[in-house]
């Protein structure tokens, strides 16, 4: 340790840190610790302990830090970018803008694995599923997938296993987008699928595929009618996939209709800005047959236990961190808030109005298209929807740079053609400027609307959403009481703790968020000219240097999208690594018991096979079997698989070991890098002896959880992997894992202010009051109730698990009551039966004050009593408030045979008087969802009939 200590307590940014100078004393003496860093000296193994404080400048005030970002932002010149392929210019409604975007009741949510807590937002995302099932035409729908490329790289997997072909290629359209076909490309390599890219009329031959890809409408404009190729392909026992633009399908012919077994797109375009590549939520959609293979989280329709309707995910058995070594999709993190957008979106605009803007939007690209032909050009395809390509022979630079000067960004085709994507946006002045780039002087004539150039045999006959939600009213009042009445139903950061082991739920400050409105960021397009995004370039190198100081790393990819897709590109960097050096049979995982379900998902789509290492009672991996499996497959040895600190929320003393032990056996060190929260300016995985780790930007760094996403999981590499990290068709390199370069780069601006705002000496002090936080938590609930695992001197690290599997046997109380109770006092269940089944795993972080964590315990303690009056006989094992927990406002009301008070049931110790939470359903029957499963919004009767009222 450097010899240089300075005052522990003394760091005068407060906003992150919960806990008072003297409460932090208080908490010390509670635990029996001498001082902050003697508490820290305990807990982490020396060998482990970086030598230098991570260094980043001094912390800065919010005034400073937005001045900073003002700066930064000021470098990114915005034009109007008419580049299409996949992004679009687009307009949030101010009202959705206000009141989910900018709102921490959305944006501070959690993923609604506890349905009674999120129903708000689980009827925002059946909405979604709604929506998007009626716009393809298809039966089935999931709650939002990354980005539309990697939507087809799992149309892609999902067809391999649906399929009924022996075939092992899989054939995508020429005209999908280029982002599109080299994910798809990184995604088939590892597993031995061959990728034909050609012409669907041409070059398809149904008996070499097991399933096709094609795009509607393609990337250079056209509209085909896919209906042939599907029908060979399904003749062929192969499964054929549709990529669609959803504004297009308010007008065409959707994939369904043409016999298509899945459709993916991008939800971009309904209402969620470009933000230089993301966040969007992207789509899927399938056939009722092929739902239960579907990846991503679905959400369905159940009952609670008075039988009221009640949401909930479906079919969560098929999560992969039970499926684990037989997984096929890593998806854990997805795209939950910009989900909920473009389902406001679409009930905002109402079919009608959504459709508005599609005769809009191809309104003007065909007044476009006939001011350039009568200017002499040559423009394809004949019918279209939004998009032109134009012949421009010799031309195509000058009129490119015509162009921007301007003010308008279009696309480069081949060598002599150009493309342009007219949008939502695109006003008058916008198609005289692009006119006058391409030398055609002329003025649009309002009064005359052109005829449509839309391919008559595919418009579109059906209906869609005809649902009453995308019907009511257009007042705004309507729209606003709307959202709030669905924010008003779950309980988030905003009004509580989220005690959540492994998914670290630390404040979203606001000065963090105000960033990410502002234009600069959100308008650019992620293929935009590099000189007009100096800004973020010069963010995302600065925030990559921190991290790099942070993780002991050389370098960073910001790619990944979420910690699950950082895994995956960190795996495929390993894999990458040992083919260049001519060792293809390298290809063994060795992954431990208590790893989270997407690490080995995510060896398994790297071709790798996954060997478990097992632990010990102690629950550290079991060091004998993690070198007998090292030393057994040493010749196959690809990498290990490691947490740290573990899932178990210990620092592993020989951690250094088993990196020791990986590396001597030709393997390589992944560390997942979700715990940093209690690392960072205190240990680095690059130090420890890891290769490569990803960072959960939204865990450590502030990105909120968006109640299931977004997420930016950016992974760091040592020197030699370098050659090796994802590439990406726009800016070079092979090995995209994303459709966009930098990920979901409009989120980095929060990442980036807590590293200013903090400094590098608050982000250590951050870390050193998580540890604090959980061990106090951990002393004061250890009278009532077990904690499982501890670590040097019976310390933990940033959580803990608690074990409340002998209330079983002792009350008949299950981890599920507990989880429920807690409800009733108000907060947020903590992470349950997991990595240990039966137990729950509690995280406070550094953002909770001591009250907050006080409320808890109390919450906690007064839980443990209620056992105990089971345990004594004095209530009865089946009638009481755990069993019933959580409590409605209907439990107030109506006839009460209970044997405990309503105010025992809904005024538990922790509850907050006349701020209490009242979930809006009980207890929700998760098996009567799944086997009655109902994944889109219920027929509007059920809406006509109120629900039924209390009885018992
Ligand atoms: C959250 C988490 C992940 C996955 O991250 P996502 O962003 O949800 O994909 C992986 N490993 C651990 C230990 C995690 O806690």
């Amino acid at each position: 340790m450097s010899s240089t200590r300075y005052d522990p307590y003394d760091f005068a940014n407060r906003r992150h840190i919960g806990p008072t100078r003297a409460e932090m004393d208080e908490m010390l003496r509670l635990i029996g610790a001498k001082d902050l860093h003697g508490l820290i000296d305990e807990t982490l193994p020396p060998d482990i302990r970086q030598t230098e404080r991570i260094d980043f400048g001094a912390s800065l005030s919010e005034r400073r830090s937005l001045e900073r970002l003002r700066e930064v932002a000021n470098r990114n010149r915005l034009l109007v970018s008419l580049i299409g392929q996949g992004y679009h210019g687009t307009t949030m409604p101010p009202a959705i803008q206000r009141n989910i975007f900018e709102n921490p009741a959305w944006y501070t949510a959690y993923s609604p694995y506890q349905p009674e807590i999120s129903q708000g937002r689980l009827e925002a995302l059946l909405n979604y599923q709604t929506m998007v099932c009626d716009l393809t035409g298809l039966d089935v729908a999931n709650a939002s997938l990354l980005d539309e490329a990697t939507a087809a790289a799992e149309a892609m997997a999902m067809a391999r296993r649906v399929s009924t072909s022996e075939a092992n290629g899989f054939f995508v359209d020429r005209d999908c987008l280029p982002q599109t076909i080299a994910v798809v490309r990184t995604r088939a390599e590892p597993l031995g699928w061959e990728v034909i890219v050609g012409d669907p009329f041409r070059d398809l031959d149904p008996s070499r595929v097991f399933g096709a890809l094609f795009q509607y409408p393609g990337v250079d404009g056209a509209i085909h009618d896919f209906a042939g190729p599907i029908e060979a392909l399904h003749e062929a026992g192969a499964i054929a996939a549709v990529a669609a633009d959803p504004l297009a399908l308010t007008l065409l012919k959707p994939p369904g209709a043409m016999g298509a077994d899945i459709a993916v797109g991008s939800t971009q375009r309904f209402g969620v800005p470009m933000g230089f590549g993301g966040p969007h939520a992207a789509y899927m959609a399938v056939r009722d047959a092929y739902k239960r293979t579907m990846p991503g989280r679905i959400v369905g329709v159940s009952i609670d236990s008075r039988g009221n309707r009640a949401y909930r995910l479906a079919l969560q058995t098929r999560e992969q961190h039970i499926r684990r070594e037989k997984a096929t999709s890593n998806i854990c993190t997805a795209q939950v808030l910009l989900a909920v957008i473009a389902s406001m979106y679409a009930v905002f605009h109402g079919p009608e109005g959504l459709k508005g803007i599609a005769v809009r939007v191809h309104r003007d690209a065909t007044r476009l298209a006939e001011g350039l032909e009568a200017g002499g050009f040559e423009v394809e395809p004949k019918a279209f929807f939004d998009t032109i390509t134009v012949k421009v022979g010799a031309f195509q630079g000058l009129i490119l740079s015509r162009a921007v000067e301007h003010g308008v960004n279009l696309r480069k085709v081949g060598t002599d053609r150009i493309g342009i994507t007219v949008d939502e946006r695109t006003r008058d002045f916008v198609i005289e400027a692009v006119w006058r780039a391409f030398g055609v002087e002329r003025a649009v004539d309002a009064e005359v609307w052109p005829e449509s150039r839309l391919p008559a045999p595919l418009l579109r006959t059906s209906d869609f959403l005809t649902h009453p939600i995308f019907h009511m009213n257009r007042a705004e009042s309507e729209m606003t009481r709307y959202m709030r009445r669905l924010a008003d139903r779950d309980l988030a950061l905003d009004r509580a703790m989220i005690p959540l082991g492994s998914c670290t739920m630390k404040l979203n400050a606001t000065a963090e968020m105000l960033p990410i409105s502002w234009p600069e960021f959100s308008e650019m397009h992620p293929f935009a000219p590099a000189d007009q995004a100096a800004g973020y370039a010069h963010l995302i190198e600065d925030l990559s240097r921190k991290l790099c100081d942070v993780t002991g790393y050389d370098a960073i990819s910001m790619q990944p999208n979420s910690g699950a897709q950082g895994e995956y590109a960190g795996l495929l960097a390993i894999r990458r690594y040992h083919l260049s050096r001519g060792e293809p049979q390298r290809t063994v995982c060795l992954i431990p018991s208590s790893a989270h379900g997407t690490n080995p998902a995510s060896a398994q789509m790297c071709g790798m096979s996954v060997v478990v290492v097992g632990a010990r009672p102690d629950g550290d991996i079991d060091l004998e079997d993690f070198r007998r499996k090292a030393e057994q497959h040493a010749d196959r040895l690809a990498a290990c698989m490691i947490t740290y600190p573990s899932t178990h929320g210990v620092f592993e003393a020989h951690v250094r070991q088993i990196c020791d032990i990986t590396h001597a056996h030709g393997g390589q060190v992944y560390l997942d890098g979700a715990n940093m929260n209690a690392m960072v300016g205190l240990a680095r995985p690059g130090e420890v002896g890891a290769d490569v780790s990803h960072l959960n930007l939204h865990k450590t760094f502030c990105i909120p959880h968006g109640g299931g996403g977004p997420g930016m999981g950016p992974i760091g590499v040592k020197a030699h992997l370098i050659p090796f990290l994802p590439g990406h068709p726009h800016t070079g390199g092979e090995g995209a894992v994303s459709a966009a370069p930098y990920g979901s780069a409009s989120i980095l601006p929060i990442s980036w202010s807590y590293a200013l705002l903090m400094g590098g000496r608050g982000l250590t002090q951050a870390t050193r009051v998580a540890i604090l936080n959980a061990n106090y938590i951990a002393a004061r609930l250890k009278g009532a109730y077990p904690i499982l695992f501890s670590g040097r001197n019976g310390r933990v690290a940033h959580e803990c698990i608690v074990d409340v599997r002998p209330f079983v046997r002792s009350a008949g109380v299950t981890v599920d009551d507990i989880a429920k109770r807690l409800i009733d006092c108000g907060f947020h269940p903590p992470t349950m039966s997991w990595p240990v089944a039966g137990t729950l795993m509690i995280e406070p972080t550094e953002s909770e004050t001591k009250a907050e964590i006080d409320r808890f315990c109390d919450a906690m303690l007064g839980i443990r009593e209620e056992i105990r009056a089971i345990e004594e006989g004095r209530i009865d094992k089946h009638n009481n408030p755990l069993k019933h927990a959580p409590h409605t406002v209907q439990d107030l009301v109506g006839a009460w045979d209970r044997p405990y008070s309503r105010e025992a049931a809904c005024f538990p110790s922790g509850s907050l008087g006349i701020d209490k939470y009242w979930p809006p359903v009980n207890r929700v029957d998760n098996a009567y969802g799944d086997r009655n499963l109902m994944c889109a919004c219920p027929p509007p009767d059920a809406y006509a009939s109120p629900p039924p009222v209390a009885a018992e």
